[in-house]
């Protein structure tokens, strides 16, 4: 199986429980945010782990805090506490509007997936991507909570040049910086399922889900921009396709970094209730003199990831049943003209990236009367 020869992976040593000294649930202040804090003791596996959270953090933040420590994803978790074991089923719940006590360990029943393959296939497929009012967009990207939320997770995150994909130190995530930012560049960031790879169809040789022209997009963009992968899987997917499709071997382009679900925050929309989201804030708040929001650009093909930084998203044409469509799938080719013709702008946010088809065409015709 190609996980299990992946040296590094999964890499994050669980955290010791000796350092919950006052019990298994330790509500603290955070003094720089004013914001609840719980230390939380979960047991799995006959050993237990210290989790940090906070109180205004939802079950799903709880779940991938625990994912962080076992490796076992959100998903196959299933958390069982006195009396609570329905409301922790439900993942928007916030923390703190359950009745944690201090005295009681929280117990987490659920497996490392061994075939990570297998595991992409069978999960549910989300497919209907909800449309987000304008109101409501502005709405979750203003809330204070979710910009706390971000704060947070800049301060979790450290990228790091040390040849190690991650590694945990208290409350630190360190993410390895595969090759240095280069300082004039704007950041590209791309999504995996669906915008570079088709992971329902399956395929004896995994290049045959690959979208149509991959590697001449990123040696074409790559002039201009650097490139950040960022998946809503887990650290092993995104390793092992971008390995398999030989995006990190190709010698023509140099990927920045990987980033997977643990570095997604969750929000909470009225209409469509708790969902997932990549915050570009992320990034921006690592390398503040490299990448902002004026230089930077999503592809992902749902729209709800770039709630927090909707000026940044393009969505992208979803590519599926990749043998139908293979020899005819043009998107990236398409996307480079796009990419080559704005990189020139100072503020690519001011961009409605809706309207890129007409773009790209707009600046070939421009180009050729010249
Ligand atoms: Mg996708």
């Amino acid at each position: 199986m190609e996980s299990s020869t992946t040296p590094s992976l999964p890499s994050v040593p669980p955290p010791s429980s000796s350092s919950s000294s006052s019990g298994p649930l330790t509500p603290a202040l955070d003094a720089e945010e004013g914001v609840e804090e719980l230390t939380l003791v979960v047991k799995w596996s006959g050993r237990e782990y210290t989790v940090r959270v906070c109180g205004d953090d939802s079950v799903a933040e709880l779940k991938r805090r625990i994912c962080e420590a076992t490796n076992v994803l959100p998903k196959r978790q299933k958390l069982l506490y006195p009396k609570l074991a329905t409301k922790l089923s439900d993942d928007s719940i916030l923390l703190c509007h359950l009745p944690l006590k201090p005295s009681v360990r929280m117990t987490m029943i659920g497996t490392v997936e061994d075939d990570i393959i297998v595991d992409q296939v069978d999960a549910p497929e989300v497919i209907d991507d909800f449309e987000l009012g304008q109101d409501e967009v502005t709405e979750i990207k203003d809330k204070e909570v979710n910009k706390q939320k971000l704060r947070r997770r800049v301060n979790q995150y450290k990228f790091s040049t040390k040849p190690l994909t991650y590694f945990w130190l208290p409350y630190v995530l360190m993410i390895e910086l595969l090759n240095p930012c280069r300082k004039g560049k704007k950041l590209l960031v791309l999504d995996i399922d669906y915008t570079l790879f088709d992971h329902r169809s399956t395929a004896e040789n995994p290049l045959e889900l690959m979208r149509p022209y991959l590697h001449e997009f990123l040696s074409a963009v790559y002039a201009e921009y650097d490139i950040i992968i960022w998946s809503a899987t887990s650290m092993k997917w995104v390793e092992l396709k971008m390995g398999q499709l030989g995006v990190l071997s190709n010698p023509n382009y140099k990927i920045t970094a990987l980033l997977d679900h643990l570095a997604m925050i969750t929000v909470q929309s009225d209409s469509h209730g708790i969902f997932e989201c990549k915050p570009l804030g992320l990034i921006w708040g690592q390398f503040p003199e490299v990448y902002n929001s004026k230089n930077t650009i999503m592809f992902d093909d749902l729209r709800r990831n770039f709630v927090m930084n909707p000026q940044n998203g393009l969505i992208i044409k979803p590519f599926r049943k990749a043998h139908l469509y293979r020899g005819t799938d043009q998107e990236l080719m398409k996307l480079t003209r796009y990419l080559l013709a704005i990189a020139g702008l100072d503020d690519l946010s001011l961009l409605d990236h809706g309207y890129w088809e007409s773009y790209a065409e707009d600046s070939t015709k421009r180009r050729r009367h010249r």
